[in-house]
Order: structure tokens, then C-alpha cells, then sequence
């Protein structure tokens, strides 16, 4: 499990102004910890990704672009940032998010060494190479993919199941025509981004109506996801797991209970896990206050189905100190530079 308290993002209540819940990150640890299922030394702790590793996907105009405060404002949705120094902005928006980051980059390599991997953050599935949206600055899913390709030998394939409450356009407009990248989006048509150049990317396409429910939502979930990684096998699976399908969440518009968005996340950890590849989740959309509990709560359903187990056979790992050395190579993983 990969977390920083890097994550969370707090600064003169500005993370008030945006209608979320900036502190969810650190609140899963907290409950997780309460339950007893991780201890401090089981927690991987996120580095920040630097700009050598930014730069594996994105444009140096990209990055520039981010030394704007009001572009920042834009992207996260925050208007008052526009008008804070950038300085601050660094330090107290930007940095927090390339953390999360780098913790999906890590928490691929993790994935892939042990069979499963979660970062309690990430998931900014509307960020491209070159475009910023939707609170996403920076393109964490596509980076990890990309870690994962060009770093670990056998690893060429990846599924994306992404079961936010929104469309992700992001991985969508940077994985256009790679035919070693099999997308499988399901979200509410109406909402943002309703980006149908990017929808082009996805190979299964689950487009929901106003208000769906638990019953047809988890039966198309089913159905899919089975459906996606029957007709391609992967290396690795990249859940991007958003609880904005929440009932109640103020942006996604879907009225999917707590309940079922356990049931829902034990659906792809199954499918994945039951044919050995290795599942990537990050945590992506929805902030509303009870979000950190379900999240917490079905990582502990997860566990408890044993499928949060040592990863496939051949990579079983025996000792403690192998553990570390493992956690240490994900570490430098993301900080080297490709060739
Ligand atoms: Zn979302």
C-alpha cells in the first residue's frame, strides 16, 4: 500500500473552496491502521516524481505551463489559487499531486514484483501528455504504464479499467492507437469531459445513464470486465478505482451504494487476480466525507477474500529483507531516468 502524508492538501482552508474532501488520502491510512491491517513499516512510502520522470511523458511546455498560478487554478478547479504566488502553489498543490505520482509509479512496479499494488491517491485520469483538467495536473496512469514498459523486461501489455465516475480522457488521448494498451471506460455519458476524440481509445465502452444502481451497474461491471481481459491478456491491470459513482456525489450523478462499490472493486480484483495479473489500483475521483471509509473498508474486503496475497507463484517472496529489497528497487524505479 503506497502512501506519503505528502498527499493530502492543506493551506489556509484553501482546499475548502473545491468541493472535496483534500484530506481523504491520509484518512484511509488512519482507518486502515484503527483496523490493524497495516502497521507503519507495511506502507511504502511515495517519493515525488521529479521532473526527469514528469518529462517521460510530459512536455517541457507542459510543465512550464504549470509555473502559472491561474493555469493552476484552471486545471484543479481552485479560482483563488490563480492569484497566489507560484511558489506556494508548488508547495502546497503541485507537490502533493506529483507525490501521488510518483506513488502510482511505484505502485507499479510493486504491482508487478508482488501481484497487487494500491496507491491510496492518484488516478488523474483527465491529464494528457500536454493537457491538464478536472483537478488532474499531472498524467500518473499513463506515466506508470510507461515506467512499466520501458523499465520492466515482459511487461508490454496493459489493461486500463477505469470505473470512475468520469470518462478518462486523459490515459485515452495518450495511449490513441497503441495497440499495447486495451482501455475499458465505464462512466455517465453526460458529465465532464465528454470527450469523443479520446472516447475513440476505448476498446469496451460502458456508458451510463442519470441515477444507475448497484444491480445493472455491478452486472455491467461484471460483464465487462470479464469481457476486457477474456479478449486481451495484459502484463498488468491499472484499476482506476473512483468512488465518485457514490450515491449523493455532487459531480458524478450515479447512485451506486457503499456496498456496492466494495463489491465492485472485489469484481476486477477478482477477474485480474483469478488469471495472475498483476492489478494496479489507484484511488482517483470522489471526495465526499464518507469516501475514505468505503475506500478503507474495501481494501479490507479485499483482504479478507485473501486476495490481497503474495503475487503470482514465481514471484512469492520469503524473507523480510527480501521484502525490503523489492520495496527499495520500486523506489529507485522511479527515480531513474530512462536511457
Ligand atoms: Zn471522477
Amino acid at each position: 500500500i503506497v502512501y506519503s502524508p505528502d498527499y493530502n492538501i492543506t493551506f489556509m482552508g484553501l482546499e475548502k473552496l473545491h468541493p472535496f474532501d483534500a484530506g481523504k488520502w491520509g484518512k484511509v491510512i488512519n482507518f486502515l491502521k484503527e483496523e490493524k491491517l497495516i502497521a507503519d513499516d507495511l506502507i511504502v512510502q511515495a517519493r515525488e516524481a521529479t521532473d526527469e520522470d514528469l518529462l517521460v511523458v510530459h512536455t517541457r511546455r507542459y510543465l512550464n505551463k504549470l509555473k502559472w498560478s491561474f493555469v493552476v487554478a484552471t486545471i484543479t478547479e481552485i479560482p483563488p489559487v490563480a492569484f497566489l504566488p507560484n511558489f506556494v502553489v508548488q508547495r502546497k498543490v503541485l507537490k502533493p499531486l506529483r507525490t501521488q505520482t510518483g506513488g502510482t509509479i511505484m505502485a507499479g512496479k510493486l504491482a508487478v514484483d508482488r501481484g497487487w499494488a494500491i496507491n491510496v491517491g492518484g488516478g488523474f485520469h483527465h491529464c494528457s501528455s500536454d493537457k491538464g483538467g478536472g483537478f488532474c495536473a499531472y498524467a500518473d496512469i499513463t506515466l506508470a504504464i510507461k515506467f512499466l514498459f520501458e523499465r520492466v523486461p515482459g511487461v508490454s501489455r496493459a489493461t486500463i479499467i477505469d470505473l470512475d465516475a468520469h470518462q478518462g480522457n486523459g490515459h485515452e488521448r495518450d495511449f490513441m492507437d497503441d495497440p499495447r494498451v486495451y482501455i475499458m471506460d465505464a462512466y455517465n455519458r453526460y458529465i465532464y469531459p465528454g470527450d469523443g476524440f479520446a472516447k475513440r481509445a476505448i476498446k469496451r465502452k460502458v456508458e451510463l445513464e442519470w441515477g444507475t444502481e448497484d444491480s445493472e451497474y455491478l452486472q455491467k461491471v461484471h460483464t465487462h470486465v470479464e469481457g476486457a481481459l477474456n479478449e486481451f491478456k495484459p502484463d498488468i491491470v491499472v484499476y482506476n478505482a473512483g468512488t465518485d459513482i457514490l450515491d449523493g456525489d455532487p459531480l458524478g450523478g450515479l447512485a451506486i451504494s457503499p456496498q456496492g462499490i466494495v463489491k465492485r472493486d472485489e469484481v476486477v480484483f477478482r477477474a485480474a487476480r483469478s488469471r495472475g495479473v498483476p492489478v494496479l489500483m489507484v484511488t482517483s475521483g470522489g471526495y465526499q466525507k464518507r469516501t475514505a471509509r468505503i475506500i478503507a473498508d474495501s481494501i479490507l474486503n479485499l483482504h479478507s477474500l485473501g486476495l490481497l496475497g503474495r503475487g503470482r507463484p514465481a514471484c512469492a517472496l520469503g524473507s523480510p529483507s527480501m521484502q525490503n529489497m523489492v520495496t527499495d528497487s520500486a523506489k529507485d524505479f522511479s527515480n531513474l531516468s530512462l536511457q
